[in-house]
């Protein structure tokens, strides 16, 4: 709730309708009060109580009359929160500070009572906004420590008038930016409003149409603090770590421990990365889920066998109930289905089982969650098998770069401590092939994994069946490697492949996902 507006005219002035545009987009957020604030010679506000349509012309006569070029406008449409008392003149916004007034600002979300409390400032109104100027001051300026510090939701736009600098800030409370040669840089709440005066100004709607154009809009960023300064009209773009408070979680204090999850199918990808991490030195969980899979007594052994020869832990979910109750009719589940993912359905989504991977994601992100709750972590990793270059040809869409990028928004977005968790692809540049010619000179037991729709136990251990999808792959990338495949079969285990050139092993982990030191340690083992 409540809309931001901000138009700086570094070059131009806009139309009384592109003006109307702004104003009447951002009510959409915000019809209990209106402000604007324009900062020229000398700074002017105007204040409405009730929406902007109800005094339209005034404001827009205001704007037109005091706006001119090089001058920066600041609007606000509030919307009286909940949490707040009935929206009164005081109330709305843009803020104006000091005297004279050298602060302004326009703020869509709230502050935490408790951390606004927290602050030494002589509050002079009773809106929480207040406490983002507070937490400015006493952090020297330093938006960055500001925002560390203060906890609650937040897009802004603040003007430093006396160090000449323009502050936009969100969280995850939506703000998008405009540049447009001609006229200028707007700040909105709204990007499809942006859309609207771009098209009135150029006759365009969208950034990224073709290389000569001479505007970008879009949604920033969350977490971010764009400072602009208004001298030289240069430009920063600085993240920050949100604070969230929580019963038992001090989001201000780390103990600088870090921890790596490894979501571990009992397969070589999977366990392979296990391999690597645990060489490299880390501190490895394994975490294997059982979703009513075929193969789940298979891949429960591999799982523990790996685990015990890694000497990692390893636990597992059971989501075997939920994909019950799901009635999910996948090939991997169902046994009326029979296996068809060897033949002429390789590269395609015939094994697909329904959100398999984003659930598998979502529940380790909770449990990095909970373990940074529990143990203060300062950083964990989720590594997993699904990041890999072979699998991007395999018609996965939970195997792919974008997936990888879309968890990325999730753990951002859908976890209070996601700054603190990252995901490590590490096989993410590899093909199959070179993971088996890179695993068996570092003696990775592939005779332990299971990779395979259609697996049998027989006499206690795995017996993988050579026609599925899984394990065709697995045995033309072992041949390709020239390594020889211990792994029990079914049947007689194929030949599918003559043995290809491999790049070296020092390129090959020159590519892994891991750092400069850990992939010195590979090196030296080879
Ligand atoms: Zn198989």
């Amino acid at each position: 709730m409540c809309g931001v507006v901000c138009y700086w005219a570094r070059e131009g002035l806009l139309s009384r309708h592109q003006y109307d545009l702004l104003f009447t987009g951002a009510e959409q957020r915000g019809m209990d009060g209106f402000g604007v604030t324009i900062k020229g010679e000398t700074i002017r506000s105007l204040k409405v109580l009730g929406p902007y349509s109800s005094e339209r012309n005034n404001v827009l006569d205001f704007v037109e009359q005091f706006m001119g070029v090089g001058d920066i406008l600041i609007a606000s449409c509030r919307a009286t929160p909940e949490t707040e008392k009935e929206t009164d003149m005081e109330m709305i916004q843009p803020m104006e500070a000091g005297n004279p007034i050298d602060l302004v600002l326009s703020h869509n979300g709230g502050v935490t009572d408790s951390v606004k409390d927290s602050l030494a400032f002589d509050y002079q109104t009773n809106i929480d906004s207040e406490a983002i100027i507070a937490a400015y001051l006493q952090f020297g300026k330093n938006m960055k420590n500001a925002m560390e510090f203060l906890s609650g939701s937040f897009a802004f736009v603040m003007l430093d008038t006396i160090s000449n600098q323009l502050y936009a800030v969100t969280s995850f409370n939506p703000l998008a930016h405009m540049y447009i040669r001609g006229c200028g840089y707007f700040y909105h709440s709204d990007n499809d409003v942006l859309t609207q005066v771009l098209e009135s100004i150029t006759g365009a709607k969208r950034d990224g149409m073709n290389v000569w154009e001479s505007w970008y809009h879009h949604y920033l960023p969350g977490y971010t603090i764009i400072q602009t300064d208004l001298d030289s009209g240069s430009q920063s773009h600085t993240e920050y770590d949100p604070r969230f408070l929580h019963p038992v979680w001090n989001s201000t204090e780390k103990e600088y421990a870090q921890k790596t999850y490894v979501i571990a199918s009992g397969g070589i990808d999977s366990g392979l990365t296990t391999h690597l991490l645990k060489l490299v030195g880390r501190d490895v969980t394994m975490i294997h889920f059982h979703y009513g899979q075929k193969a789940e007594r298979a891949e429960a052994w591999a799982t523990r066998a790996l685990s015990a020869k890694f000497d990692v832990p390893y636990l597992y979910f059971d989501l075997s109930d939920l994909y019950h109750k799901l009635a999910d009719r996948s090939m991997l589940l169902r046994d009326e289905i029979p296996i068809r993912s060897g033949g002429e359905f390789l590269k395609s989504t015939i094994a697909w089982v329904a959100g398999r991977n984003a659930i598998f994601a979502s529940i380790v992100l909770a449990f990095a969650e909970t373990s940074i709750f529990n143990w203060n972590y300062s950083h964990v990793d989720i590594a997993a098998g699904w990041a890999q270059l072979s699998e991007e040809t395999g018609g996965y869409p939970d195997n792919s770069f974008y997936f990888q990028q879309a968890l990325n928004m999730l753990k951002d977005f859908g976890y209070i401590t996601g700054k603190r968790i990252h995901f490590l692809p590490v096989l993410q540049r590899i093909t199959k092939t070179e993971c088996w010619s890179l695993g068996a000179a570092l003696k990775f037991p592939f005779e332990l994994t299971v990779s395979c729709d259609n697996p049998k136990m027989i006499g206690g251990g795995p017996w993988l069946c050579p026609d599925c999808g899984s394990t065709k792959m697995s045995i033309i990338a072992a041949d390709r490697a020239n390594v020889k495949d211990e792994r029990r079969f079914t049947k007689e285990r194929p030949k599918l492949s003559k043995p290809t050139s491999v790049a070296s092993h020092r390129t090959i982990i020159d590519r892994l996902i891991l750092t400069q030191a850990e992939k010195e340690k590979l090196r030296e083992m080879i």
